[in-house]
């Protein structure tokens, strides 16, 4: 039995991690503070005896001894990263400082979740892992972007210097069930809004773009990464390539649930990349992974779990 570390398990993601490891015998340890996670995203957990939960903050040191760590703290959703932006880069940055610590004193295998913000607002199309990105230093989205780019900084450092065994796998736009009903994020924002008709709103004109991978495609991909050959240490792109406008996905969202919501437009966010989709031929050569869910089938999943959430 492998002894594994999710930080940020009570998320969105590290919900459905632990619970795939858990259902593929492993012996868990589920760290998070619960501030954007919830004990409900793992409530179905709690009965076996090899799934413990720590409350604790990764920017604190933590003194466990496992075989790997999925490392996914961090708020994910422009609303929440930018509620205490001070708060986002830490969490980033000593975060991944105190998780390396550990992995290095236990020589344990470490995963870092990444983003595809390390690559901002992209001139380079798709986004292939040599791009090295076009990111605001100063802005909104800073202490989420450069906090994760320091944060891949530090894992190829320990790499480098400690000869620590890394995995880093850089997440595209990713939504399922446990994804949090009011987080702002726009496969929420657009079913919640669209279950309850009222106004689907677009920022800006909605030709922007995102690539959405439903949430068991990308558990996939992590676990493949993390068990891949020590020689994969990435960074590797994890996303579905198939692009949408967002307009277009307000539609099919409107179409899904039959509502009567009908498209407002509002402001553009500040430095809301206009383009966004992974060249993902690395992880096709280097894990044999490719996402195989199509958008409709899990908008149908989302839709029916945002249900649930509204009786
Ligand atoms: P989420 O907000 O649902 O989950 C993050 C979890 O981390 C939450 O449970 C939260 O309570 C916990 N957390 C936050 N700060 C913490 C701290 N200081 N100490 C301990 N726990 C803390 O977000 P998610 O969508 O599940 O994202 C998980 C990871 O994947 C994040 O690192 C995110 O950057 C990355 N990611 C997600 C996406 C996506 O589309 N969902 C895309 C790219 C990268
Ligand atoms: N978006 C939108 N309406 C919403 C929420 C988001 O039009 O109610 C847009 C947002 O401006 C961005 C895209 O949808 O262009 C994806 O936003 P999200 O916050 O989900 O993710 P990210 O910008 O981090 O990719």
């Amino acid at each position: 039995m492998k002894k594994i570390l999710i930080t940020g398990g009570a998320g969105f993601i590290g919900s459905h991690l632990c619970k795939r490891l858990l259902d593929e015998g492993n012996d868990l340890i589920c760290v998070d503070n619960y501030f954007t996670g919830s004990k409900e995203n793992i409530s179905g957990l709690f009965k076996s005896p090899y799934f413990e939960v720590l409350r604790h903050d990764v920017c604190f040191p933590l003194y466990v001894e496992v075989d790997e760590i999925y490392n996914l703290a961090c708020p994910a959703s422009p609303i929440h990263y930018q509620h205490d932006p001070v708060q986002t880069t830490k969490t980033s940055v000593h975060g991944a400082i105190n998780m390396l610590g550990l992995a290095k004193r236990i020589n344990a295998r470490i995963l870092q979740a990444s983003t595809s913000e390390i690559y901002g607002d992209p001139e380079i199309h798709p986004q292939k892992e040599e791009y090295w990105g076009n990111v605001n230093p100063i802005g909104p989205r800073s202490c989420y972007d450069e906090g994760k780019r320091c944060a891949e900084t530090l894992f190829f450092d320990y790499q480098r210097q400690h000869k620590l065994d890394i995995k880093v796998v850089r997440i595209f736009n990713t939504y399922g069930p446990n994804m949090h009903p009011n987080d702002g994020r726009v496969v929420s924002n657009f079913i919640m809004q669209a279950l309850q008709n009222q106004d689907i709103t677009i920022y800006g004109d909605g030709t922007q773009t995102r690539s959405f991978c439903y949430i068991d495609d990308l558990v996939n991909g992590m676990i493949k990464m993390m068990t891949s050959s020590s020689k994969v240490i990435g960074p590797i792109n994890l996303g579905n390539p198939t692009e949408y406008k967002i307009i277009d996905l307000a539609k099919i969202i409107i179409e899904l649930t039959k509502s009567k919501s009908t498209i407002i437009n509002k402001n553009l966010p500040v430095d809301d990349p206009m383009r966004r989709k992974p060249d993902i031929s690395e992880a096709k050569s280097s894990i044999d992974w490719e996402p195989s869910t199509e958008l409709k089938d899990g908008l149908k999943q989302t839709i029916d779990y945002f249900k649930t959430k509204l009786k």
